[in-house]
This record gives C-alpha cells, sequence and structure tokens, in this order.
C-alpha cells in the first residue's frame, strides 16, 4: 500500500516523503479514503499508532480539493485534552501544510497563555486546534465564530472525558452547524463515551487497530545482513557486544533450537532451548530460569514461545524468520511492551531478503539495514 493509492496529490505526498514515512500505518490506511469519501470515523488508536497524520493528510487534501478562491474562515475544529497535544497536532499540520499551493493556516489554542496572545493570531486560520475550555473563553469574548465548522475531529475523546471535560464538549457540540463531518479518536472503549458518539457520529466507519500494531513505535527494529554461516557468531557477538541481559531468540525449528544452545554454551554463554520436544517439566525450569535471569538466552520456536509471559522483554532476535508477518510482528511486540521500549534484531541472509522485504511491506515499517561483514566476529 502506498499513500498515492490512497488518494492523496503531488504536494502531499511530496510532504509525506519529507517526513520519511516509506508507507502508511493500518489506521491511515482505513482512515484516509474514508475521511476523503466524506465518511464519519469512530477510531480506536493510541499516541504511536500514526493517528495524527490519518486526519490531518485527508483534512488538507480536501482544502486542496477546493478551489483557490475558498473564504478563509474557521472550517475545522480538532478537540484535543492537552496542550501539548494541542501543540503536536499544530506542528504536524504545518509541516504538511508547506507545499500546498494555497496556504492553509493552522492555530493551536489552549489555557495557560494570556487570550489576547493568541487573539491575535486567528486571522484566516482554518483549523483551529483547541483544548475545550479555552476555545469556549475564546468563544465568549466573541473572537471565535463556530458556525461554519464542516469538520469537528475529536482526538482523545477518552481521556477529555477522563479529564472532565464533559459539560464543555457539550456545550461547543451546541455551537457548531450540525451538517458536518466528525472524527472521533479514542485510546479506550468506555461506556462514558457512548453518549458523545451518540450525539456526535453518523453511520461511522469503525477502525480499530491491533495493539501489536500500536506497540510498533516503541520498538527499535534493526537487520543484520549476514552469510548462513556466520549467524552463529554474530548472535553471540550481538549478544555481546551489546551486553544483553535478557534475550529471546527465535527460531524456525527444533533442531536449529538445540543446535544454537549448544553453540552459544560452548562459547560461555548461559542458554536454554524450549520447544515441543522438551517434557514440560524441563520447559517450565528453563522458563523459570529466564524469568529469574539465571539463564539469560532462550531460545524458542514460534509455538513454544507462546508460554513466555515476561512483561517486557529489552531484545528479540529473530535468527530465523518466521513464515508469516502477523508472526513476525507477533514476536518483535515481546519487546517494547507497557511504554518501555525494546529491541528487535533481525540475522537476514540473502536469500531470506526478498521475503523480510514482504514482512516490512505488510508491517508498514523499514527496518534499519546493518552490514555485518565488517565486524569482527573472530574475536569474540
Ligand atoms: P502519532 O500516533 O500520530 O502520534 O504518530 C506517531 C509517530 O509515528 C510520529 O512520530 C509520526 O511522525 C510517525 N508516523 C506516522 N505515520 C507514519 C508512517 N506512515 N511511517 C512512519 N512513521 C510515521
Amino acid at each position: 500500500m502506498t499513500f498515492a493509492s490512497l488518494g492523496l496529490s503531488a504536494p502531499l505526498l511530496k510532504a509525506v516523503e519529507k517526513q520519511n514515512y516509506p508507507s502508511p500505518y493500518p489506521i491511515q490506511e482505513k482512515a484516509i479514503p474514508a475521511i476523503l469519501a466524506g465518511k464519519d470515523i469512530q477510531g480506536f488508536a493510541q499516541t504511536g499508532s500514526g493517528k495524527t497524520a490519518a486526519f490531518i493528510l485527508p483534512i488538507l487534501e480536501l482544502f486542496l480539493r477546493k478551489k483557490s478562491d475558498r473564504n478563509l474562515h474557521l472550517k475545522v475544529l480538532v478537540l484535543v485534552p492537552t496542550r501539548e497535544l494541542a501543540m503536536q497536532i499544530s506542528e504536524v499540520c504545518t509541516q504538511f501544510s508547506e507545499n500546498l499551493p494555497n496556504s492553509v493556516k493552522n492555530l493551536a489554542i489552549y489555557g495557560g497563555v494570556p487570550l489576547n496572545q493568541q487573539m491575535i493570531k486567528l486571522k484566516h486560520t482554518e483549523i483551529l486546534i483547541a483544548t475545550p475550555g479555552r476555545l469556549l473563553d475564546m468563544v465568549s469574548t466573541n473572537s471565535i465564530h463556530l458556525g461554519k465548522i464542516e469538520m469537528l475531529v475529536l482526538d482523545e475523546a477518552d481521556k477529555m472525558l477522563d479529564m472532565g471535560f464533559q459539560d464543555e464538549m457539550a456545550d461547543i457540540l451546541r455551537l457548531i452547524p450540525a451538517k458536518r463531518q466528525n472524527i472521533l479518536f479514542s485510546a479506550t472503549l468506555n461506556t462514558r463515551l457512548d453518549r458523545i458518539k451518540e450525539d456526535v457520529l453518523r453511520q461511522p466507519v469503525i477502525i480499530e487497530i491491533e495493539p501489536e500494531q500500536n506497540q510498533l513505535e516503541l520498538i527499535r527494529q534493526t537487520a543484520y545482513m549476514v552469510s548462513p554461516e556466520k549467524k552463529g557468531p554474530l548472535l553471540r557477538y550481538l549478544i555481546k557486544t551489546l551486553e544483553m541481559p535478557q534475550v529471546l531468540v527465535f527460531v524456525s525449528s527444533v533442531r536449529t533450537a538445540d543446535n544454537v544452545v549448544s553453540k552459544l554454551q560452548k562459547n560461555g554463554i548461559n542458554a536454554a532451548a524450549i520447544h515441543s520436544k522438551k517434557t514440560q517439566s524441563a520447559r517450565n525450569s528453563a522458563l523459570q530460569n529466564f524469568k529469574s535471569g539465571k539463564t539469560p538466552v532462550m531460545v524458542a520456536t514460534d509455538l513454544a514461545s507462546r508460554g513466555i509471559d515476561v512483561l517486557s522483554l529489552p531484545f528479540v532476535i529473530n535468527y530465523e524468520l518466521p513464515r508469516s508477518p502477523k508472526d513476525y510482528i507477533h514476536r518483535i511486540g515481546r519487546t517494547g511492551r507497557a511504554g518501555v521500549s525494546g529491541e528487535a534484531i533481525s540475522l537476514i541472509t540473502e536469500e531470506e531478503e526478498p521475503h523480510f522485504y514482504v514482512i516490512q511491506k505488510k508491517m508498514g515499517k523499514r527496518v534499519e539495514k546493518i552490514d555485518s561483514s565488517d565486524f569482527d566476529l573472530g574475536k569474540i
């Protein structure tokens, strides 16, 4: 999937390229065409999923498609819970607007700054990103009119409710035209959202992003290019030079698992294998030792790895690639959990490269490649 296939035009494609986005994230694949088709959206997605570009890009595309003599009044209102999020969205919007033939002005307004400082910047603003309280303050002083809003975005709607903005949101909904397009993003599903959803959304397209996808941002992914016979030495080299305190190594067969473990042990690295040919009690004790840190390296096949419920691993290594991209995401998702970052390393031979390309494409993320041919593997 490419950004061009989602219906974005040249100036926005250029801006996306400038941001180094290789291909759309899942949320962008789903949201961009739906927003361009004028649909309401109900999206469940967290920060890190790429949700900002998922709504900013199609909004700017819709501006681009309008005639150049459009009136410069407020058309899009993005409501957010916090000042930080307002600033962040405004920044993204400015970056993506840079190449547009007719400029689109956006402005972030939030509390904690004198009103008149923001008031003087309002002129010609077409996209306003606001926290609810500050927006109502400015409406009450007549500096903002919401009567011509065509699109409403509620970002992190669940957080806005958690922060007690329920009444403010209801007041704002009364001030904007009933006929408009609506986009609602929330990280969680909660019953308090139901009222807002009913009040705001009309036959929305529902977009849910798998939690694994959300984690991807927290995971540093690298691929070491290596010849097949150097995989073992490279594995040892990486475990030692990166001083890995705990690492889960994935292989595709029972035989490779045993081989890798015996090589590691011969080279003084404490490792254990977990796979279907081991007895349950052997697996349990291997797991126990891995969790407690006694055995820092666990070598596992995909199936056996399901039982490894270590909350967040600092390192995962793909000694061999899994067949399906889904399994790849599942494997690397064992690191970078619960807001803690982690590192996923893949050892890739020339033969595995085309398959790795397919995995990256499915994942919507490009992985940094490192050539290992100059490493002094013999010294370890
Ligand atoms: P967000 O969830 O909107 O806060 O975005 C999270 C991060 O992902 C930001 O740093 C974006 O710049 C980045 N990002 C968004 N979309 C893509 C993409 N398609 N490819 C690579 N990075 C992206």
